[in-house]
C-alpha cells in the first residue's frame, strides 16, 4: 500500500509499505477513507513536535472495517469507524485512574507519532480504538471528531459557566470547534485570529471576531471589548501564552492547547498568586471522552436546517462541522495538502510570508481543516466514497 513516512524535520516522502494485518485477536484492519491534517502533523515536519523518523504519519482518520480478529464483538466488516489514536495499555497506574491519556506505557502507542498512521491504505488497531460513525454523521464530519474529542477534553478543563466570558486566540480547526463548544456555555465567546481567510471563516460562524494580525492581541481585544477581560482564555495557537496571561481577568483560567516545542514564556508565580490565575494543560483526552465526541459530532452534523436554505450555505453556528473541512487532497498530492496550511518546511512559510529574515514568519493559511483521501474507489459528489 502507499504510505506517507516521515523522514526528519521537513522531509517525508511517500513510500510501498505492506498492507496492515491482524496481528492480535482483538485486532481490527481498517480501509482507511481520509486522515484530517491536524497541526500536529505540521509541527512534526517542521521538527517542532518529537515524531519517530520512519513512522507512517496521520492519526485524525475514518474508514472502513475490512476484517475482524476472532475476538472482535464491537464492529464488524463493512462497519464506518473513526479511529481513536490515543492507545493506551488499560492497566497502568494513570491508566486504571481513568487518565488513560497519561499511560505509562505510551511509548509506541500514538498513532501517527510513534506508531504507523493513517496516510496510507489500511491500519490495524485493537478493536477498542475504534468507534462505530453513527448512521447519517458524513465522513467528511465524522473526520473531525477525533480533533473534537481534544477539544471537548480541553473545554471541560475549564469548567465554563453561564457568567465566564471567553476569548479564544486562533481561528484554526481546533480554535473554531474550541469557540463552538464553549458558545455551548459561556455567555460570550470572542475568537482572535491573525490570518485573513481564517477571519473570514470565523466571521460567517461566531458574532465576535477580532483581527490581532500585526498587533499585540492582549491590547488589541482589550480595546475591543472596552477593557473588560474574559475569565477564560484558550490558547490553541500554541504560542499565545503571554497574551493570554496579559488578557485574563484576576481570578480567571488560561487553558494551554497548541503545541510548539520551541515556545518558551516567563512566568512570575506571584502573578498566578496575587491574581489568582490558573494555568491549565488538559493534554488530549481520556478515552471516556471519545465516544462523547462520536455523539457529539452526530448531534452538530443533524442541525436543524431552515426551510428554504441549501443545505450546504446556512451560516449557522450549528452547521459548522459540516463546513469545516475546506479541502481534500488524495494521498499523492500531500504537498498541495500541506501547501495549503502554510508549507510543510520553514523555508516554505518564509517564501510565502515573504519575509525571509524572520526566524518565524506567522504562517499564512488559505484552508481550515484539510482531509488527504486514501480511498481510490468511486466518490460521490462531495468527494468522498460512495456509501458502501
Ligand atoms: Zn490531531
Ligand atoms: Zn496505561
Amino acid at each position: 500500500m502507499r504510505a506517507l513516512v516521515y523522514l526528519a524535520p521537513g522531509s517525508a516522502e511517500l513510500q510501498d509499505r505492506p498492507a496492515a494485518q491482524l496481528v492480535h485477536d482483538d485486532d481490527v484492519v481498517v480501509e482507511i477513507v481520509g486522515t484530517g491534517v491536524c497541526g500536529t502533523d505540521r509541527k512534526i515536519l517542521l521538527g517542532r513536535f518529537p515524531a519517530r523518523p520512519g513512522v507512517v504519519l496521520g492519526h485524525e482518520s475514518v474508514g472502513v472495517v475490512r476484517e475482524t480478529g476472532a475476538q472482535v464483538r464491537s464492529v464488524g466488516v463493512g462497519d464506518r469507524v473513526v479511529v481513536n489514536p490515543t492507545l493506551y495499555c488499560g492497566w497502568c497506574v494513570p491508566c486504571r485512574r481513568g487518565a488513560t491519556n497519561f499511560c505509562r506505557h505510551k511509548a509506541g502507542t500514538e498513532v501517527g507519532v510513534d506508531r504507523d498512521g493513517t496516510y496510507a491504505e489500511t491500519v490495524a488497531l485493537p478493536e477498542r480504538f475504534v468507534e462505530r460513525v453513527p448512521a447519517g454523521l458524513p465522513f467528511r464530519s465524522a473526520v473531525l471528531i477525533e480533533p473534537l474529542a481534544c477539544v471537548l477534553s480541553n473545554v471541560r478543563a475549564a469548567s465554563l459557566t453561564f457568567d465566564d466570558t471567553v476569548v479564544v486566540l486562533g481561528a484554526g480547526p481546533i480554535g473554531m470547534l474550541t469557540a463552538l463548544v464553549a458558545a455551548r456555555e459561556a455567555r460570550r465567546v470572542t475568537v482572535a485570529e491573525t490570518d485573513g481567510y481564517r477571519l473570514e471563516r470565523a466571521r460567517e460562524h461566531f458574532t465576535h471576531v477580532v483581527d490581532v494580525a500585526g498587533t499585540d492581541p492582549a491590547e488589541t481585544l482589550l480595546k475591543t471589548s472596552d477593557g473588560e477581560r474574559p475569565s477564560v482564555v484558550f490558547d490553541t495557537t500554541g504560542t499565545g501564552l503571554d497574551a493570554a496571561l496579559r488578557l485574563i481577568d484576576d481570578g480567571g483560567r488560561v487553558v494551554v492547547m497548541g503545541f510548539d516545542d520551541t515556545y518558551t514564556v516567563p512566568l512570575r508565580p506571584l502573578q498566578l498568586t496575587n491574581r489568582g490565575i490558573q494555568v491549565i494543560g488538559a493534554g488530549d483526552y481520556r478515552a471516556d471522552i471519545f465516544p462523547v465526541a462520536v455523539d457529539l459530532a452526530a448531534e452538530l452534523s443533524a442541525a436543524p436546517r431552515r426551510p428554504g436554505t441549501s443545505t450546504s450555505t446556512s451560516t449557522s453556528t450549528s452547521t459548522l462541522l459540516d463546513r469545516l473541512v475546506t479541502h481534500e487532497f488524495p494521498l499523492e498530492q500531500y504537498p498541495e495538502a500541506f501547501a495549503a496550511l502554510g508549507g510543510l518546511t520553514q523555508a516554505d512559510q518564509a517564501d510565502r510570508a515573504g519575509s525571509g529574515n524572520s526566524t518565524q514568519p506567522p504562517p499564512r493559511y488559505d484552508a481550515l481543516k484539510v482531509v488527504i483521501r486514501s480511498h481510490r474507489g468511486p466518490v460521490g459528489a462531495d468527494g468522498w466514497p460512495v456509501a458502501e
